[in-house]
Formats: structure tokens, sequence, C-alpha cells
């Protein structure tokens, strides 16, 4: 039988092993051990956390469910702090569906099933170290920091951490810079790195140290300055002179230069993550604006709670932490509480309570609104149907439709096999969608709503009055409803054109067969003028939030509503 060493045959490194069950980590530390990676273990995330502060870990693999800390915060931490390193999660199977964001979004290499064969450990452990030293070449090679200068870089870097002082570093990049060489020789750069040094030279305090690379990117230690604002006027003197066109440069008359700095500690504790943050300061917008951007915490915060949520979602649907809530919407002309709208709502465990918007957009992103957005469809039918027992009265619920969902047939097939389950009238369900529903794919889109339609389905057009919704849409499409948008009818009060427009739009609609939904209103005034114009009706605050099922059912009990009083 082979040995287990020798069946390794990759670069060992340093390993880090995670798990708050004091068995199984003993048990992964014995089939570790004839092994040549260097194992580190830890009890919980803030043990492996610390451990990751001092050595200079490569691979990670951890338990997915821990108390305190998670097996998917821990590693989305390390994905944000060591990007470099190679995380794994080793952990029942059952967790796989709340471990597939990690995967999605690449903060985690692979999942591990346990209970777990030694021998396949290993190899994909050791598969774990040949893709970190794999990952690491390849991002030299491309960023073009394969030669000694990077290492000379990075010592460079280390060396100003040892000595305890604050410092600047900055990351400067000529844009096309592939281009520019192509057009005007490879000799172009070593023209711009003299231009460059000298800059340093004359305008950055001494000691500066220049580090450039072939693909166009020069990094530069400041290692002492007065004040950020010092700093920064000097550093945007020199962009400035960079981006000038220049006559006496040969071959490119005018460049394109950005840059980013960030200032340690305060930046970054340590080379890897002063680095990684460095890089976030050349987010696209920042650097389209502006050209010489910092760093940005609030930026950074963003993307790690914007990773937070999209790992929380699949775990989310399975532990049932989203709920529906309906809002009323009165029918005007006869007071009437007849309708609602269904609107998500999500508790999470960590972050609280998370607007629709934010995790909706999200999950559009990477496909999770598919999960999303068939539980919330069976969901809201569900509801529907119950509602409908309860009162007779319940003229329509709307549930809201992401462009997404829109994108293929599987929502119409949902839909009539739903209505179908719960003998389900298919006049009490409304969809509302939005113009981006209609932007990305006009024809596909049409041809889901026409058959959504024949379901028996009415269709809302959302918001209207944002973005580009124009009259000329609803004439093309299969619309029941249009929804006046807050910004309408928060200008209706003070404006005369707003009001003018809203009187227009609302007869226009009517001659068309289609109702009008203000939503929104807030205010009495609101209402009497939405009234006096021949408004359908109405939603917003100042008769109700969103409410939960019980609470919508008293409401459906006190008819008729009266809308002065609320
Ligand atoms: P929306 O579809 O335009 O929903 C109306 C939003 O306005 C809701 O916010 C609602 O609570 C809020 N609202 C209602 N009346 C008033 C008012 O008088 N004043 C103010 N200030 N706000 C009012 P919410 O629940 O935060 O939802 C925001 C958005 O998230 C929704 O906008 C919709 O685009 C999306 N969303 C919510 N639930 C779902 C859902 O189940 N599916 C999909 N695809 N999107 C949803
Ligand atoms: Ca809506
Ligand atoms: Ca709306």
């Amino acid at each position: 039988m082979k040995s287990q060493q020798s069946h390794v045959k990759a670069l060992a490194g340093k390993l880090l092993v995670v798990d708050d069950e004091p068995n199984i980590l003993s048990s992964l530390k014995r089939c570790l051990v004839k092994t040549p990676f260097e194992v580190y273990v830890a009890n919980n995330a803030q043990e492996g956390l610390a451990i990751m502060q001092e050595h200079n870990i490569q691979v990670v693999l951890s338990d997915f469910r821990m108390p305190h800390m998670s097996g998917a915060e821990l590693i989305e931490q390390i994905k944000s702090t060591y990007p470099d390193v190679i995380s794994m999660v080793l952990s029942g199977f059952a967790d796989f569906d709340s471990a597939i964001g990690l995967l999605n979004s690449g903060a985690a290499h692979k999942f591990l099933r346990k209970p777990w064969n030694n021998r396949d450990l290993i190899d994909e452990i050791d598969g774990a170290f040949t893709e970190y030293h794999t990952r690491l070449l390849n991002k030299r090679v491309l960023e073009g920091e394969h030669n000694p200068e990077y290492y000379a870089f990075e010592q460079a870097v280390r060396d100003q951490f040892e000595m305890q002082q604050e410092f600047c570093l900055v990351s400067l990049k000529i844009k096309d810079y592939d281009f520019l060489e192509q057009h005007a020789g490879p000799n172009i750069f070593k023209g711009l790195l003299t231009e460059i040094r000298g800059l340093v030279n004359s305008e950055l305090p001494q000691g500066s140290q220049t580090f450039a690379f072939d693909s166009g990117k020069i990094f530069i230690i400041i290692p002492d300055y007065e004040s950020e604002a010092i700093i920064h006027s000097r550093l945007s003197a020199i962009n400035h002179k960079l981006n000038e066109p220049n006559t006496q440069r040969q071959g490119c008359v005018k460049i394109n230069c950005v840059m980013g700095y960030a200032l340690a500690p305060s930046d970054g504790d340590s080379p890897s993550s002063l680095l990684e943050n460095l890089r976030s300061a050349f987010s696209v917008d920042n650097v389209e604006k502006e050209r010489l951007c910092r760093f940005d915490s609030a930026l950074r915060d963003v993307q790690r709670r914007q990773l937070k949520i999209k790992n929380s979602i699949n775990g989310a649907l399975r532990e049932n932490q989203f709920y529906l809530h309906f809002q009323p919407k009165v029918h005007l002309p006869e007071q009437k509480i007849d309708s609602a709208e269904i609107l998500i709502r999500w508790q999470h465990k960590e972050l609280g309570w998370i607007p629709p918007n934010e995790f909706i957009n999200l999950s559009e992103l990477d496909g999770q609104i598919e999960q999303i957005g068939e539980w919330l469809i069976t969901q809201s039918v569900k509801m529907i149907a119950e509602l409908h027992q309860f009162s007779p009265d319940l003229k329509r619920v709307a549930i809201n439709i992401s462009a997404c969902q829109l994108a293929n047939n599987s929502v119409v097939e949902q839909f009539a096999r739903l209505l179908e389950q719960y003998a389900l009238p298919p006049s009490l369900i409304e969809l509302e969608i939005t113009e981006s529903c209609l932007i990305q794919d006009f024809e596909q889109t049409l041809k889901v709503l026409q058959a959504l339609k024949s379901l028996g389905l009415s269709i809302a057009m959302d918001d209207f009055g944002t973005g580009y919704s124009s009259f000329a849409y609803l004439a093309k499409l299969p619309i029941d409803v249009l929804k006046l948008d807050k910004v309408l009818v928060d200008g209706i009060e003070g404006c005369k054109e707003i009001q003018s427009m809203i009187a227009g739009l609302i007869t226009m609609c009517h001659e068309l067969g289609i109702s009008v939904v203000a939503e929104g209103v807030e205010v009495a005034g609101q209402v009497d003028l939405l009234k006096l114009y021949g408004c359908d009706y109405i939603q917003g605050f100042h008769f109700s939030k969103a409410l939960p099922k019980p609470e919508f059912e008293q409401i459906l009990l006190q008819q008729p509503f009266n809308t002065e009083v609320q």
C-alpha cells in the first residue's frame, strides 16, 4: 500500500483546520499527521482568524455550522482579508445548499463532505495547494508581476510594516497600456518611467520608492507623509502632469493615467490586506469620476455586506426566514379595501431587517432570484387562496415579479400549476412588473406576459413616473393597471403641471380600459386630489403600511374603510 505521504505530489504548505467539535479535529489531525502539510487547528472561527494573522496560511478547511461565527462568515472574512487563500468547506451534505452562495462567489473553493475518506481528503487538500500556487503564478503573470521586482516590492512593503510607521502606498495605472505599447513600441514604458520617477523625486518626500512592472503598473511607497491632505495634493499634481498632453513625450503625447492610494496601517494592517484594499481603491465608479482615489473602507464595507447577504439567501430560504406582508389598496369610489400588494420581508439573523430592494437586486445579479421567486410565487398563491376563503370581498392581490422571472416560460407553468392546485380563480392574482422587465428582452417578455394573461391573471405596470416609463409602452403591452409612482404622488400638491399631467394620464388610462393605482400616498391632501381626478385605487402609509396576514384579515373585516380618519 502506498503511504499517504508519497501520495501527495504538490508543494506542501500551511493548512488551517477549523471545527468546533474536538473529536473531528483530532481525527483530522490523525489523518493529516503523515502528510507534509504544516497543520494548524482552531476550535472556532475567531481562533482561526488569530492564527491567520500570525502565520502565512495558504489553505483553510472549515466546518460550516459553528457557534458565534459560522464557517460561511469565516470564509467570507478570509476572502476579503486574505484574498489569495484557498478556503474549503468540510461539512454534512445538508449544508450544501447554504454553501452554494460561497461557492458561486468564489469565496469557497470546494465543498467537501463529512464523513470523509482520508485518502480523498488529502488529495483535495493537495489540490487546493496546487490551486493556490497556480493562482498566484497566474496573477503575477497577468499583472506582469512575475519578475524579481515584484518580490522586491513585496519585501519593501513588509519592511515598512516592520518599522511600524505610517506610510502611503500608491498604485498608478496607465490605462490602455497594451494598446500604447503596440502602437508606440516597447520603449515607451522606459520613457514614461523616467518621467514618473522624475515627478516622484520632485513632488514626493525623500525616500519614496518606485516599483515598475511591465504591465504599465507602478507602485510608489511613500514612507513619511505629513498629512493626507498634503499627500493628496502632491499625488494630484503628479497625476495632472501625467495626464496633460505632452509633446516632449516620444510616441505618446497623451496618456490616461489613474491613481489609487491607501494609508497604512489605517487602510490595511498587514501587507496582504493593504495591497488588496489598494486594489479596491480602483473601483470603477471612483476612478471614472476622479482619477485619484483613496481606498474607501465604506465601499469595502458595502461590498462585504452585499457578499454576506448573497451568501445568506439560500440558508434563509431553507430556514423560512422570508415572510410576506400585505399592503392594502383602497378602492376610492367605494371607500373599500378590496385588494393588496404582497411585499417580501426578511429579518436577517445578524444584519437585522434587510430592505427588499437590496436583496432582490443582489439576488438578480447572480441568479438566486430564481429560487426566491419560486418560493415567493408558491407562498403568495397559497396565501391568496387562504385570504380568498377568508373574505369573499377580496378582489385581487398583487405579486411583484422581477425582470429575471419573466425571462422564460417556467413562471407561466408555475402559475398554471398553482391555480389548479388551490382551485383559485385567476382574477385574484395581479402581477406587478417594472420597466426593467421590458428593457432586457421586449419580445420575450411580451410573449410571457401574454401567456400569463391568457391564464386569466392581470398585469400592472409598476413605478410609472420613474425612469423612462412612457405612455407609448402601455399601448403595446397587455396592461390592466398602471401604478403611479410615489415621486408623482409626492409632487401632486404643490405643482400644477404634475396635477394636470396626472389628471390627463388617468383619463387616458380609463379610455384604454386601464385602471390607476396611486402609490406612496401619505397625506389627506393627496387623497383629495387623486379622488378628484378619478384615480381608482390608493395605496400608501396614509391608510396602512404592509401588514402581516392576520392584521390584513382584520382590516378586511372592518369595511367600508374610512379614508378620512386614518
Ligand atoms: P414597490 O413594488 O414599488 O413597493 C412599494 C414600496 O413602497 C414598498 O417598499 C412599500 O412598503 C413602500 N411604500 C408603500 N407605501 C408607502 C408610503 O406611503 N410611503 C413610503 N415612503 N413608502 C411606501 P418595500 O416593501 O421596501 O419594497 C421596496 C421594493 O422592493 C418594491 O418596490 C419592489 O420593487 C421590491 N419588492 C418588495 N417585495 C418584493 C417581492 O415580493 N418581489 C419582488 N420581485 N420585488 C419585491
Ligand atoms: Ca410593486
Ligand atoms: Ca412601485
